[in-house]
């Protein structure tokens, strides 16, 4: 039993299709220890996403035995593009393609809409800073960390004495679009990859599923003849199925990871001269594969990763933990640091 004077932060996580809810008490120990969800609606408009998230917070409440009065704030995080403030972008985004979405204040109205303080956060950075908290524990504001989240695209969080390092307009750790060196990680014939976002070889080109559909899988069947994947009409359906023939350890599947991984090494070795973290994370799909494909993995962006022997002496490399409950774990924990410094 809790005493009465507890409190509690709800974290919500609003992906395309569900939200996943959570609760964090001031020790820093979760409520719940498994994946709770429900439809988030966002196909459907803001309007009916809001009351969606409304109803998950209701539910967690419910199913933990909590008050709505113990609850002293809600950390919400969605994928992006958000400011920092939590407006999807005026462009619209992936996951919010309703011209509704459009500009709309998201962490505003779930805040009217529950009358309690909402801290938002973008979905790869929530990740980032609950794969820095579980790593570090009850030292984590004296670390410093760099998520990379491999999904769709590359997400990233940058996290600095334990907290998020947002940025201007809320747009750091977008490391999915920093240009990478492609000298000796692309192979003989094998053409500069392109972006969703425009950019030609920046890191998210490579290291991630838009990136296998468009550029590393097309090129690589080129070199693997008859491999089954070229039959798959779709390359987005293709791109998704590469992992599992990877941990088979077919050749051809192997290659393109190694490729990923080499990306994320040039990317992690950029972060090692640019703010020298003391923990490099790696998270997305890849944390659901075998284990021994996982370790793999790992060590191929480790060794891709130039530290200097002093950096190589104090920097771990390890997974992002959870990653179904990361997103919504991370935003409560962002919630919880923001009542403890209000
Ligand atoms: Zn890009």
């Amino acid at each position: 039993m809790r005493a009465p004077d507890s409190w509690v932060v709800v974290g919500l996580d609003c992906g395309g299709t569900s939200n996943n809810a959570t609760l964090l008490d001031t020790s820093g120990r979760f409520l719940v220890d498994r994946l709770v969800e429900s439809p988030s609606l966002v196909q459907e408009g803001p309007d009916v996403a809001v009351k969606a998230l409304v109803r998950a917070l209701d539910h967690i409440l419910e199913l933990t035995g909590t008050a709505r009065s113990s609850v002293r704030a809600v950390g919400l995080d969605t994928p992006g593009p958000a400011s920092a403030d939590g407006v999807i972008s005026s462009r619209g985004a992936t996951n919010f393609s309703q011209p509704a979405w459009r500009g709309f204040d998201f962490r505003g109205a779930l805040e009217s809409q529950v009358g309690l303080p909402v801290v938002y956060s973008n979905d790869a950075n929530a990740a980032a800073l609950y794969a820095h908290h579980v790593h570090f524990g009850a030292e984590a504001a004296r670390h410093s960390s760099i998520s990379a989240i491999v999904g769709t695209g590359l997400g990233g969080g940058v996290i600095q004495a334990g907290q998020i390092v947002v940025g201007a307009a809320g747009m750091a750790g977008e490391l999915g679009h920093v240009h990478i060196p492609m000298q000796g990680l692309l192979a003989e014939g094998q053409r500069l990859p392109e972006c969703n976002c425009g950019f030609v070889g920046d890191a998210e080109s490579v290291a991630s599923l838009a990136g296998i559909a468009r550029n590393l899988l097309p090129y690589w069947l080129t070199r693997f003849p008859g491999h089954p994947l070229a039959s798959v009409p779709s390359p987005t359906d293709a791109a998704k199925l590469v992992r599992a023939y990877g941990e088979r350890g077919d050749p051809m599947a192997r290659r393109i990871f190694q490729q990923q991984a080499m990306a994320l090494g040039r990317l992690f070795t950029i972060a090692a001269n640019f703010t020298d973290p003391g923990a490099y994370f790696v998270g997305g799909g890849v944390v659901e594969a075998a284990a021994s494909f996982r370790q793999w993995f790992l060590a191929e962006v480790r060794a891709h990763t130039a530290l200097r022997e002093e950096q190589a002496r104090v920097a771990t490399f390890a997974l992002v933990p959870d990653r179904d409950m990361a997103g919504a774990r991370g935003a409560a924990i962002a919630a919880l640091e923001a009542c403890r410094t209000a």
